[in-house]
């Protein structure tokens, strides 16, 4: 481990290269805690360029933790939509509101408090608090992990405790005090642009010389490769309602949520957004379909209905696989349903959707069906 003169050769290197070649990024133009917060949230599992339109769009219509805190929590969805993992954006304006009501609209500045609020884990307080207010701490996450476990020839399973551990006190030990906020961030850029997870670009690193990973010819084997969680496959059907003017029906965040067998949420899947109506298959999808929409969603639709089998869509959410297969049914007017609203097909960005949603709407575009299917199985009924 680095001490002395290597030590402050070391930060200085890895601070200068920062300044030099750091990405110009919305988020590093300001020391706003609140937009800092915005960003390390908004990045979490997330690229980059994804988040950059959101967080944009994100702060025009929520320019503070105020307007945030005040704003129906379908309007934030709404801005949230798309960019996936929806309980961040719940958890945020939750923080939001409790830093109205218990810090003076102020993000708080110490590590115990920020850690209270909701969403805030060790490494996000730590990147805002150093970030906006120079707090001395050092931020440990997958890709600084990685730059240190190499920095340090360090082997074994990275996530395991006793090394976590280990590496949050080299993050702590190496950090430069003067400058928190910078070297968290030099740290995370240098993961993320230079040690990257596979070919790091060695040649152009600002620390090989101190890089024992590199001196051992141990870069491709450190960290050790994690194995993978087999994934999980879930099968869902989707009813698609068109009217005469291809209008849709969604259901609301709260309604029609099904336990399948298998035990999977539907409502979960769906990221408790706007959604068409859905069920878990277990074995036909048309007649489980079929009769949980009779059941559960609108009794009035004819049980010899046949529905028009679109092609199937797949969605991968963290370690699960899910295939969709929608079916579409034509029906003049839609029926009138509590809790459902009725939106053009294609567009239903006026409500939360989540990205499957969308990819099932775009299957039962009259274009897309056209191509791939006849439309002999479509009926038209009256409500
Ligand atoms: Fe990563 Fe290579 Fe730099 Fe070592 S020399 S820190 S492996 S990029």
């Amino acid at each position: 481990m680095l001490t002395g003169p290597p030590l402050t050769r070391f930060r200085k290197k890895l601070l200068t290269w920062f300044a030099e070649s750091r990405r110009d990024l919305p988020w590093r133009r300001t020391k706003d805690p609140y937009r800092i917060w915005l960003s390390e949230i908004m990045l979490q599992q997330t690229r980059v360029a994804a988040v950059l339109p959101y967080y944009e769009r994100f702060l025009e219509h929520f320019p503070d933790v105020r307007t945030l805190a005040n704003a129906p929590e379908e309007e934030v969805l709404r801005l949230w939509a798309g960019l996936g993992y929806y309980s961040r954006a719940r958890n945020l304006q939750k923080a939001a509101r409790q830093i109205v009501a218990d810090h003076h609209s102020r993000f708080p500045d110490a590590r115990e408090r920020a850690l209270r609020l909701a969403g805030i884990g060790e490494y996000t307080a730590a990147a805002i608090l150093s970030i906006a207010y120079k707090k001395k701490l050092a931020v440990l996450d997958g890709n600084v992990a990685r730059v240190l476990a190499r920095l340090t020839a360090l082997r074994g399973d990275l996530r395991s405790n006793g090394k976590w551990q280990e590496l949050q006190a080299m993050a702590d030990r190496l950090m430069a005090p003067a400058a928190p906020g910078d070297w968290n961030e030099a740290m995370m850029e240098l993961g993320a642009t230079v040690c990257t997870p596979r070919s790091p670009q060695c040649l152009i690193c600002p620390v090989a010389e101190s890089c024992q990973a590199r001196k051992l010819g141990l870069v491709d084997s450190i960290p050790e490769k994690r194995k993978k969680r087999a994934a999980i496959e879930v099968r869902l059907a989707a009813l698609v309602l068109v009217d005469a003017g291809n209008h849709t029906l969604l259901l609301s965040p709260s309604r029609h949520t099904l336990k399948s067998g298998a035990g999977h949420h539907v409502a979960g899947l769906l990221s408790r957004l706007w959604h068409f109506p859905t069920v878990a298959v277990v074995r036909d999808a048309e007649r489980e379909l079929l009769s949980h929409v009779r059941r559960g969603v609108f009794p009035a639709l004819p049980s010899r209905a046949k529905f028009l089998s679109l092609s199937p869509v797949r969605h991968t959410v963290t370690h699960r696989q899910i295939t969709v297969q929608p079916f579409r049914f034509d029906v003049d007017p839609l029926p009138d349903l509590p809790g459902a609203k009725k939106l053009p097909l294609r567009d239903l960005g006026s409500v939360p959707i989540s990205n499957l949603t969308r990819k099932v709407a775009n299957a039962a575009l009259p274009e897309r069906r056209d191509r791939s299917h006849s439309p002999d199985r479509t009926a038209i009924l009256n409500f």
